[in-house]
């Protein structure tokens, strides 16, 4: 074994046993792969059981994953998390300050009180963009009186895991309104330290996210006594592996704490005891982005923007459609709109579903391009907002072929923890492979819902309860693509790989 290397790595990480994630996968760059002395050699001088190195070192495939590029959509709406996007130069503080960065930060530290900020953020209306849509001024209050009143240090984790590319995107861009955003709601809730925790594929954030804290420490942003308030903070950074469950909350704190991403328990409520047992709260990048710009225009700017839900949301438009990018449109415009107008598609009458949501996004058929796209439709449309991709599927697509990719994927994805996901995944894909393939029962389909539904009421995270939707959205609206399967064995489409 090359002692030197391994020291090396572990040294660089502080061997700390929480960055144990992060060590193995240096381990993997190295050797491109896991010789068994070595996994021993870090167990013993993290002082960790081996039995958790390699829980670790077996869970992900350790794949190097590019991250596909996408350009900005132009529209006619003024953006919010893209705001100044051209002037700043994401290497360069000085840039992001010339736009009024950090006066926000500057604002709230020095004339208002933490909970002046939380009304503030309260009044606007800003919701979670992550899976769980909550109220963000509520998220923050909850963990700040959880702190007050249990003694405990609340802590704040920005999630940049991003299942939505548009997180990789916003850090990449404007790293210092991520740490600004990130600051702001420390301060309002009393937390001393926060975590960034980047999704390995987004190199170029890293990079970015790391010289901007340098340039704001050095700025005494961040550190002891901002604006010479008694107000202090720091920021870590956790690498994470990308493996889907990661960015959930609960596998994401097992992994910050150094263990595989398994959720530890299902009852707690991360904001009486999340990272660590203290109060915490997580919050996904371009929520946090909002946060500085609430605090300059005011909550009754940020409220007016939007119709169902306040301010905009950033889109990631797929699939078939012209214009492939990153739209950031305010609440509340129709799926029409944004495919149409922004996404340039001419001929409406070619689409035959949008999955919104990402893998496990559900399905809506074409009648519904009317929907306006707020936080209460696209939760009826079986989608959570936490992966904004909208993806176009047009009339040649077999919807069962589709389902069978993804459900795939979705197994690949489980943790294992629990039986209902784990189990539940594995055995809708053999059914939906037996659909696909013309041996199946119409039995088969009505079994494949009901293996969805306890899916999704039984799993452990939300992983395991969204995973479901796409199943369960291309049964409910495309029924009959799965019955011509079963009935007629053939594909509907005629051209797809997985059944021709
Ligand atoms: S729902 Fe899936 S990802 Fe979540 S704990 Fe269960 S097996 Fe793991």
């Amino acid at each position: 074994m090359e002692t030197t290397k391994v020291n090396k790595i572990l040294d660089k990480w502080n061997r700390d046993p929480d960055y144990a994630n992060e060590i193995l996968a240096d381990i993997h760059k190295k050797w491109e792969s896991f010789p068994e002395d070595v996994l021993k050699y870090v167990a013993d001088e993290l002082k960790v059981p081996l039995g958790r190195i390699y829980n670790m070192a077996t869970f992900y495939d350790w794949k190097d994953v590019k991250v596909p590029e996408y350009p900005i959509l132009r529209t006619k709406y003024e953006p919010i998390v893209f705001r100044n996007i051209k002037e700043i130069k994401p290497k360069e503080i000085d840039s992001y300050i010339a736009v009024g960065g950090y006066k926000s930060l500057e604002t709230a530290v020095k004339t208002m009180s933490p909970s002046a900020v939380i009304d503030e953020i309260k009044r606007s209306g800003l919701i979670s963009r992550s899976g769980t849509n909550s109220p963000t001024g509520i998220k923050l209050e909850t963990c700040g009186r959880i702190a007050k009143t249990t003694g405990k240090t609340p802590v704040i984790i920005c999630n940049g895991f991003g299942t939505s590319l548009s997180d990789g995107l916003i850090m990449k861009l404007n790293p210092h309104s991520v740490i600004e955003g990130l600051l702001i709601a420390a301060y309002a809730i009393g937390a001393p330290e926060g975590y960034l925790f980047i999704n390995t594929k987004y190199t170029q954030a890293i990079d970015r996210i790391n010289t901007a804290l340098k340039s704001a420490a050095e700025r005494g942003l961040l550190g002891e006594r901002i604006f010479d308030t008694d107000f202090r903070f720091n920021i870590k950074i956790h690498v994470a592996q990308d493996a889907m469950v990661c960015g959930i909350s609960k596998p994401l704190i097992s992994y910050m704490t150094g263990f595989a991403p398994e959720p530890k328990d299902q009852y707690t409520r991360i904001s009486e005891s999340g990272y660590k047992g203290y109060p915490s709260i997580i919050e996904n990048v371009e929520t946090l982005v909002n946060i500085p710009v609430i605090i300059e225009k005011g909550s009754g700017w940020f409220a007016n923007i939007g119709k169902g839900s306040a301010g905009t949301k950033v889109f990631l438009l797929e699939g078939k459609i012209a214009k492939k990018g990153f739209a950031e449109v305010p609440f509340g415009i129709t799926l029409r709109e944004l495919i149409s107008k922004i996404g340039g598609l001419k001929d409406a009458g070619s689409i035959k579903a949008v999955q919104i949501g990402g893998a496990s996004g559900g399905f809506v058929p074409s009648s519904m391009l009317d929907e306006s796209l707020d936080f209460n439709s696209i939760r009826k449309m079986g989608s959570p907002i936490y992966d904004a991709s909208i993806r176009v599927l047009d009339n040649e697509t077999c919807m069962a072929c589709e389902l069978k990719k993804l459900v795939s994927s979705m197994a690949d994805g489980s943790c294992g923890k629990c039986v209902p996901c784990r189990d539940g995944l594995i055995n809708a894909h053999l059914l939906i492979d037996k659909i696909v393939k013309g041996t199946g029962t119409i039995d088969d389909i009505n079994a494949l819902e009901s293996i969805a539904n306890t899916i999704k009421t039984m799993s452990f995270c939300a992983y395991g309860q969204y995973a479901p939707s796409p199943i369960l959205s291309a049964i409910k609206h495309f029924r009959k693509d799965f019955e011509i399967h079963v009935n007629e064995k053939r594909c509907p489409s005629g051209t797809c790989e997985c059944c021709n």
